[in-house]
């Protein structure tokens, strides 16, 4: 698929608290010749255990950048932040430092605007590495998200040693927030959280005006979810930021 350029993104708006774009997570596509588009649940896990996650991660972060600085030169979209996933394995490899280094250099792409969403299984060994890699990007001015967030087995006492800057409450709490207690009491939890370390919090997976509402009543200011949009081909993305911008 990457020899055969198959492989897409597609861009999922986030809006902050006044419905106003702020960025997008890149979501992989494998655009098939036969099964058509396939989404990442049915090869990201192959990718991680053959490997090919390296590769195609590359592309991603390549891919990701480029966008950035193309975005860079359009006022409406130059403002926006990009955020994509990075699997444990490819954060990692040895050279994952050095090819997000390479993506900036060769693309011209402001490191401020890159938001690398990881997961808490990233902790789950080698985490002084993963502080001291973290740490080398933060100098280069990245942004870090944890996706998923209390879905994994992180300690929160690592929480505090990590240079985030957002915590991403996750799709299974936010389904639930109306109706279990227990979820909302995990969403409200996360959102104080993320105050007291100094993080900003996003909610993603929020399907309904009442989820929305519940999230910001507890003071949670960015939103992702199919209230507001599914993942868009570019062309659509840059279409419904332009629309959005025109509004407001
Ligand atoms: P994720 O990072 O948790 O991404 C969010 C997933 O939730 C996306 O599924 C998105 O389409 C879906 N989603 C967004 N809003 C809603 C909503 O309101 N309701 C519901 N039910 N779902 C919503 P998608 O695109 O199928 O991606 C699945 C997973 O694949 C991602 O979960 C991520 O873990 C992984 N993935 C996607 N792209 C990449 C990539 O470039 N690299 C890596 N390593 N993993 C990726
Ligand atoms: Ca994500
Ligand atoms: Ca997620």
């Amino acid at each position: 698929a990457i020899d055969e350029q198959q492989f897409v993104l597609h861009f999922q708006p986030q809006l902050d608290a006044e419905d106003r774009v702020i960025g997008g997570e890149a979501l992989l596509r494998w655009q098939h010749p036969t099964r058509g588009l396939v989404g990442p649940n049915d090869f990201i896990r192959v990718a991680e255990e053959t490997g090919l996650i390296i590769p195609i991660g590359q592309w991603v972060l390549e891919t990701v950048c480029r966008q950035i600085a193309a975005w860079s030169t359009r006022p409406e979209l130059a403002q926006l932040s990009l955020a994509l996933n990075v699997s444990a394995r490819q954060f990692h490899n040895a050279n994952f430092i050095f090819h997000v280094i390479s993506a900036l250099e060769d693309t011209g792409a402001a490191p401020q605007r890159l938001k690398l969403e990881l997961t808490e299984s990233l902790l789950l060994d080698d985490v002084e590495d993963v502080i001291a890699k973290m740490n080398m990007l933060k100098e280069l001015d990245t942004g870090f998200s944890l996706d998923d967030f209390g879905t994994g087995y992180s300690s929160l006492s690592y929480l505090k040693c990590l240079p985030l800057d957002q915590l991403k409450i996750d799709r299974s709490f936010v389904r639930d927030v109306l109706t279990d207690a227990n979820d909302a009491s995990i969403a409200r939890t996360v959102v104080v959280l993320a105050q007291n370390l100094g993080l900003s919090v996003i909610a993603e997976g929020v399907e309904t005006e009442g989820q929305r509402d519940f999230l910001i009543g507890n003071g949670c200011q960015a939103f992702q979810g199919y209230l507001f949009s599914r993942p868009l081909p570019l062309a659509d993305f840059e279409a419904y930021v332009s629309a959005r911008s025109s509004q407001s």
